[in-house]
């Protein structure tokens, strides 16, 4: 069996179990209690905080805990938003390929009278700082822009779009959710006021992420309750999950250079061995990319049809992303970097662990090739296609 839908999840590594295990025994205190077993959860606690602030240059009282990334990404909307209305600016600028979590967050602002500005995204899957620039307004109080999007994999110039957001004095949020643990992120260096990740996508547990807020600004909360994490986020801590994090972040941080060499000598032949396929196309940049991401379309069958065909074959994978699979829409991500909805069905994202070797990547290659050749055969898009009754677009 071939995993390769870690952009979905990833699986917890042996460190990252240990810690949980260990500390459900042994940190099952309440961190907000003050005698022993309490005190004992409340120092792994801030020991984790630490842990995952010094991976990202961030402070410790800079990270706040949450269940996740989509908790994380909301988090950090409202809080602008909540800023952005007290001072009369209601306008947000984002992109149209963003995750749902932040384009369904956008969309109930909207409801609540705030302007959105979803930016273009370009055919190579970046978008570009001039035109967040020239879309800044008086009354934006927020740029919120993905920094590694979860199908294509591009990686965006967030270091460039911080710097003018800072100049401008707006807001910046960045989901990175795809990008922690994978390639290098710096808050301060990239001019980031609030960021998101989430464990599972590094090796972590599922329900547990964090947002990083620049000291300064004041959060909003979006669970009423205690006063656990600063008064910024109600709710007794996870915190063996939260252990798990740090422990999986400190583990793929410290492998980061290695990883990424072998994913991206990896990655870079399944893009060329499925090149060899006609009537093919990467989605995304091939460079801006993250190192274990693959997104290819193929014309002429149905995404959904190959990854049954490669499950049967032993390799997981996916089309479009977890959420939208199920639904018969193409991905929007797809749909952003201009693809027309044929093109768009047979998609195909692999996205490669730490561990693939080299003869699996031979084996993907050679089933994808197999699966594709054989899907198209008895297909009528595909017989039209090569009777000329319609036109070949890639
Ligand atoms: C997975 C993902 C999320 C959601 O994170 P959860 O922890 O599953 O809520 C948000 N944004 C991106 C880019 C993701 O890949």
């Amino acid at each position: 069996m071939i995993y390769a839908d870690n952009a979905a999840t990833t699986k917890m590594s042996p460190a990252a179990i240990h810690t949980m295990t260990t500390l459900l025994e042994e940190a099952w205190g309440n961190p907000s209690s003050l005698y022993e077993h309490g005190q004992k959860a409340k120092e792994v606690l801030e020991q984790a905080r630490a842990d995952v602030a010094n991976v990202i240059g961030a402070e410790p009282k800079e990270i706040i805990f949450t269940s996740g990334g989509s908790e994380a990404d909301n988090q950090a909307i409202r809080t602008a938003a909540a800023l952005g209305k007290k001072n009369g600016k209601m306008h947000i600028i984002s992109s149209a390929f963003e995750h749902h979590a932040v384009l369904h967050a956008l969309e109930a602002l909207k409801k609540e009278g705030f302007e959105v500005t979803l930016l273009d995204v370009h055919s190579d899957g970046l978008i570009v700082p001039e035109e967040v620039e020239a879309a800044i307004r008086e009354d934006t109080c927020l740029v919120t822009i993905m920094y590694a999007n979860n199908e294509i994999g591009t990686i965006q110039p967030i270091r460039e779009i911080g710097a003018i957001c800072r100049k401008k004095g707006v807001l910046f949020h960045t989901d990175a959710v795809q990008a922690i643990g994978h390639i290098p992120v710096d808050v301060k260096a990239d001019n980031i006021d609030m960021l998101s990740s989430s464990a599972h996508k590094f090796h972590g547990p599922k329900g547990v992420g964090f947002l990083y807020v620049r000291k300064g600004i004041r959060v909003t909360n979006l669970i009423e309750g205690g006063a656990q994490e600063g008064g910024k986020r109600a709710g007794t801590e996870n915190v063996a999950g939260i252990a798990a994090m740090a422990t999986a972040l400190k583990e793929i941080h410290a492998k980061m250079e290695e990883n990424t060499r072998h994913l991206i000598e990896m990655r870079d032949k399944i893009i060329c061995g499925l090149y060899e396929i006609p009537h093919s196309a990467l989605n995304g940049d091939a460079c801006q990319r993250l190192p274990g991401n693959v997104n290819f379309c193929f014309e002429g069958i149905e995404g959904e049809s190959l990854l049954l065909l490669l499950d049967d074959k032993g390799i997981q994978a996916s089309s479009g992303s977890a959420c939208t699979s199920g639904s018969l829409d193409p991905s929007h991500v797809l749909l952003a970097i201009g693809r027309v909805h044929d093109v768009a069905h047979g998609s195909l994202r692999l996205s490669i662990g730490e561990d693939i070797t080299e003869e699996q990547v031979d084996y993907i290659i050679q089933s994808v090739k197999d699966v594709v050749r054989y899907l198209r055969s008895f297909s009528p898009v595909w017989r039209d296609l090569c009777a000329g009754k319609s036109k070949f677009i890639l």
